[in-house]
């Protein structure tokens, strides 16, 4: 399988829980390393535009006040099929369907409040990289 790249977000619920160094380890348990971080609370613009994939949807108006209620962690997370592995940690998008064991199961209270967002593709993997962090941020090996 390739090394890939893919972005992660710890979204403001983990963080008010004081869970980020938690979700990390979990990424690195599972043979994923951290090679780009930062820290900060999303403007609604920010937000807004990061999830416009979505902006037809219902949820879009809860989605994006959500996001922007706290700060979020942002990661970059590299590894042997990083990209499924990441989504594979985090389970299902609603906390009540996530496998025991997931990020989501263990660390989420709802469908709004999930816990960690994560590149659903590899294409979204590149955009959304590219969103938060510049090539020059980004620390391979
Ligand atoms: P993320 O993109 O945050 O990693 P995901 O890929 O599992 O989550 P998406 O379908 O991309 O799920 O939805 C993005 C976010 O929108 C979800 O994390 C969730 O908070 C919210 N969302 C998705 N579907 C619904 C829904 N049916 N009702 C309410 N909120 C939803
Ligand atoms: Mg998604």
């Amino acid at each position: 399988m390739a090394v890939e790249r893919t972005l992660s977000i710890i979204k403001p619920d983990a963080v008010a829980k004081n869970v980020i160094g938690q979700i990390l380890a979990r990424f690195e348990g599972a043979g994923l390393r951290v090679v780009a971080a930062r820290m900060m609370q999303l403007s609604e613009a920010q937000a807004q535009a990061f999830y416009a994939v979505h902006k037809a949807r219902p949820f879009f108006g809860d989605l994006v006040r959500f996001m922007i209620s706290g700060p979020v962690m942002i990661q970059v997370l590299e590894g042997e099929g990083a990209i499924a592995r990441n989504r594979e940690l985090m389970g299902a998008t609603d906390p009540k369907k996530a496998d025991k064991g997931t990020i989501r199961a263990d660390f989420a209270d709802s469908i709004d409040a999930n816990a960690v967002h994560g590149s659903d593709g590899e294409d979204t993997a590149r955009n959304e990289i590219s969103f938060f962090f510049s090539s020059l941020d980004v620390n391979g090996r």
